[in-house]
């Protein structure tokens, strides 16, 4: 007979407060040669930490097993394909992260004097060139720590500005396809938000808008590509329309990727935007930051950026805190200074035909799914994709199969899955954006799978309604892990507590 064997790796992992065992240490010491002292007494109160109850003791090979096995339960860009759209994992080549290490640049302080600081101020400086070249605006800040930030930041200069030519006006105009962020700057900066009706091609309808552009309109604030991908053909006649009735155009810059290289903002009619760094410029945001939210703005607007703002004094740079009309600072210090060394080592080594050919490549990935998927999924819009393909999950609902099933079934097939249910407008959105650097045979699989996962729907729906089949935990109660997290791990004799 075989005697079952329960295989620990991978499967049953402990917390590593279960694996705990009074006494057990992570180092060895030889015994003192020395007298010894109280550690409390000579460091005092201050310096030293109080108990932690229940603090788990373990080996150093325990501890390293445990995170080491931990780290095989994730998904990860390094592993296979990651196909979410809207919020772009771009890859983030390892150049990026030597570069970021170099001992000048990641040991740098903010107090160092200027002095000491000139080779931290010359990135700074060289990135918002690159950066008001790409966007073709006039000047770049890259104090915000995000996309949102960045928003927050491009709408208090559009209101500075408007209030500067004698009246902030009201409200802003928002698309219904907009992120959710961008209705929520216009709140935070006192404006009231009018939503703005999307045509059946995906795009801003023009004719609606121009009903919504009156004189207590401060501004709009566009994406483009938008969030379903498509490309606002009409965008210089929208910022034309703007500008006609003295409101201004915010690009929220997110989807960046789709036009680098290819065309500007600057060009087209917009008045400040963002870049999130942390999404077109490859730099990693994995676990929620940091991030950077790069604001561009044109010349009229570049009085009011926070600052302090950099300047050349002889053959140095300064930084300049003299800025009567800025609207003053929006984050301690420079910004996330190892994010933008690594948007920076991105650039240049791109070059400008380099981050061009990146974009090519990214559109031709996502159209290439696109025509693939487009015979077994319905397509949301028959306009031009850009960067992403977004599909709706109506023939798959009729078998009663939704996308967040298509997304979980992915699981077995080994891939991380698309953004499911984004964009809002989108009944059942499946949300897809491989980006450039995948190859054609990566993106091949992901293709068979999905196609693989339709045919399923047809003939045996519930295998897709019950997936994830192959992984440690099966379906989870999304709803009540959202609703009710346990983020503390307690004491067993509580335990049963905090599973409630
Ligand atoms: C990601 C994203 C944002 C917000 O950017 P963060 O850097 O996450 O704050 C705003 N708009 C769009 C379209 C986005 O994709």
């Amino acid at each position: 007979m075989i005697k079952k064997v329960s295989s620990h790796i991978n499967q049953n992992e402990l917390l590593l407060f279960e694996a705990s065992s009074p006494g057990k240490r992570g180092y060895q010491l030889p015994d003192l040669d020395v007298p010894a002292v109280d550690p409390e007494k000579v460091l005092g109160d201050l310096n030293v930490r109080e108990e932690i109850e229940d603090f788990p003791e373990v080996s150093e090979v325990e501890a390293i097993r445990h995170f080491t096995r931990l780290s095989t339960w994730n998904y990860a860009i390094d592993l296979g394909l990651y196909p979410l759209g809207s919020c772009t994992m771009k890859y983030n080549p390892r150049v990026n992260e030597l570069v970021a290490r170099t001992e000048g640049l990641a040991w740098a302080h903010p107090y160092q004097p200027e002095s000491l600081s000139q080779g931290c101020m010359e990135v700074v400086a060289v990135l918002e060139h690159a950066l008001a070249e790409i966007t073709g605006m006039d000047s770049v800040t890259l104090q915000p720590a995000a996309g949102a930030h960045g928003e927050f930041t491009g709408i208090l200069m559009m209101r500075a500005l408007l209030e500067s030519r004698g009246n902030p006006r009201k409200k802003i105009l928002v698309p219904d396809s907009a992120h959710g962020t961008n209705p929520a700057t216009a709140m935070m900066v006192g404006y009231t938000v009018q939503n703005v009706k999307s045509n059946e091609r995906g795009m801003v309808d023009v004719e609606a808008l121009a009903g919504y552009i009156t004189e207590d309109v401060a501004g709009m604030m566009i994406t483009n590509p938008n969030t379903v991908g498509v490309f606002e053909e009409n965008i210089r006649k929208i910022c034309g329309m703007l500008h006609e009735k003295g409101a201004l155009v915010y690009m929220d810059g997110a989807n960046m990727n789709a036009l680098v290289g290819v065309t500007r903002p600057g060009d087209f009619g917009i008045d400040v935007m963002h870049l999130n760094l942390h999404k077109t410029f490859s730099t990693p945001h994995g676990g929620g930051g940091p991030g950077s939210g790069a604001v561009a703005v044109v010349k009229e607007m570049a009085p009011f950026l926070p600052g302090p703002r950099l300047k050349r004094v002889g053959d140095a740079w300064s930084w300049n805190y003299d800025l009567p009309q800025s609207i003053g600072r929006v984050r301690s210090f420079y910004g996330n200074f190892g994010v933008l060394v690594r948007a920076l080592a991105y650039i240049m080594a791109h070059g400008g035909n380099g981050l061009r050919q990146a974009t090519l490549d990214a559109l031709m990935n996502a159209n290439y799914i696109r025509a693939l998927l487009e015979p077994y999924y319905e397509i949301a819009y028959k306009a031009n994709s850009m960067h992403e393909c977004v599909f709706s999950d109506d023939r798959q609902a009729k078998k009663g199969v939704r996308t967040g099933d298509i997304a979980k079934r992915l699981i077995d097939y080994g891939f991380h899955p698309y953004t499911v249910s984004f964009p809002l407008i989108v009944r059942g959105a499946l949300m897809i954006e491989p980006t450039e650097t995948e190859s054609k045979r990566e993106l091949d699989l992901f293709v068979d799978a999905m196609i693989s996962i339709a045919h399923e729907v047809e003939e045996n729906p519930e295998l897709v309604t019950k997936a994830p089949h192959s992984t440690r935990i099966k379906r989870v109660d999304e709803t009540r892990a959202a609703r009710n997290p346990i983020l503390r791990w307690k004491p067993k004799s509580t335990a049963s507590e905090a599973a409630d």
